[in-house]
């Protein structure tokens, strides 16, 4: 079976004119109606002949999402479990800020890092997302809450750059102009600090925001709480910032979460200030969300303002997030846990 929503346009017709016999103009028909009107059968396509909507059944698939379960916050976050077509599941949230509405979204089922803090990988990988299951997502969402997606990250369950060729055909499909139409600035992909592939990334020279998942000072520090920190030492990532920089002019973003007497120290702060010095990049703190499993727990408001200052006087800004959703189980990862018990 064809996966037909993770074909590019020009693949669509060369899949149409071979297997269907049907004429180029058919493909863009068809695009129209997974990716701009996302629609969820191919029943719904009615400006096809019902013999081509059977034809297409019996050769092509969707990939659709199911919604199995939705938590909603106070502050209108909603986390969504969805199930793929082999029941396996996965988490999305959808974030409403006054700037745009944000989705979350899952790049792999399970996760193979195995970052101690993360709910995600407990149970390890189980297989990497289509492009099409990225997209639906997405789409799922828009359907369900009745809104344009403005903007989409990657950071979800599962590690983007360990699913880089999907990964690339979702950026390149959710942007699309015959499609979603999603400005590339809007797209963000986070990372645990792959070098290869942040650099292989570079090189597309896709405008879209790179946000490195940090975590640690030094490399000691990142070792204790990131084991893919043995296998990529963090000089190396800093290089491979600097030249995702170089190649993009993207500003790189970091992500620090914040865990009581494990990363959290001034002293902590004078190295992060120190090892990020000169870059041009942003700082996300983020308040560990305690993992049951991990036995985390966040620092007091007190200590990350005091980690926020001592980076400030190292001339680093940084962004203090808010926790959104906690009501929620916000921690990627937490809601499939539940349901799996
Ligand atoms: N694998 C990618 C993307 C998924 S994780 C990455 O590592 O970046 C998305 C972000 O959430 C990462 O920065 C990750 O380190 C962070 N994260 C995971 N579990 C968390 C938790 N319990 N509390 C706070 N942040 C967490």
């Amino acid at each position: 079976m064809k996966d037909l929503k993770s074909l590019t346009i020009e693949e669509m017709e060369a899949f149409l004119a071979e297997d269907l016999q049907q004429p180029k103009y058919r493909a863009k028909q068809v695009f129209d109606w997974l990716h701009k009107k996302m629609c969820g059968g191919f029943d719904e396509m009615t400006n096809l002949s019902k013999e081509l909507r059977e034809k297409l059944a019996a050769k092509a698939e969707l990939r659709d999402v199911r919604q199995v379960a939705v938590q909603e916050s106070k502050d209108g976050t909603r986390k969504y479990l969805f199930a793929l077509g082999d029941e396996e599941r996965i988490e999305s949230v959808f974030l409403p800020h006054d700037y745009g509405n944000a989705v979350c979204i899952s790049s792999q089922v399970g996760c193979r890092m195995g970052c101690t803090f993360c709910a995600s990988t407990l149970s390890g990988l189980s297989r990497n997302l289509t492009a099409s299951e990225m997209l639906s997502q997405v789409y799922g969402i828009s359907k369900d809450t009745g809104v344009r997606i403005d903007h989409v990250v990657v950071m979800g369950m599962g590690e983007p750059l360990d699913n880089y060729e999907n990964l690339i055909r979702f950026l390149v499909l959710i942007a699309d102009p015959n499609g979603q139409n999603l400005s590339m600035r809007n797209l963000t992909v986070s990372t645990c600090g792959l070098t290869n592939e942040i650099r292989r990334l570079a090189e597309e020279k896709l405008p879209i925001t790179l946000a490195l998942s940090l975590h640690a000072p030094t490399q000691e520090k990142r070792e204790a709480l990131m084991p893919v920190a043995h296998r990529y030492p963090l000089d190396e990532v800093i290089e491979a910032c600097r030249f995702y920089f170089e190649k993009t002019g993207r500003r790189v973003t970091f992500e620090y979460s914040l865990i009581a007497g494990k990363n959290d120290s001034e002293e902590d702060a004078a190295e992060l200030g120190a090892l990020l010095a000169g870059m041009n990049c942003h700082v996300n703190l983020i308040p560990v969300n305690p993992v049951e499993e991990r036995g985390y727990a966040q620092p007091d408001q007190s200590a990350v303002l005091r980690f926020q200052n001592k980076l400030e006087k190292k001339g680093i800004n940084s962004t203090i997030r808010r926790g959104m959703g906690r009501d929620i189980d916000g921690a990627c990862g937490q809601l499939r846990r539940r349901f799996e018990e």
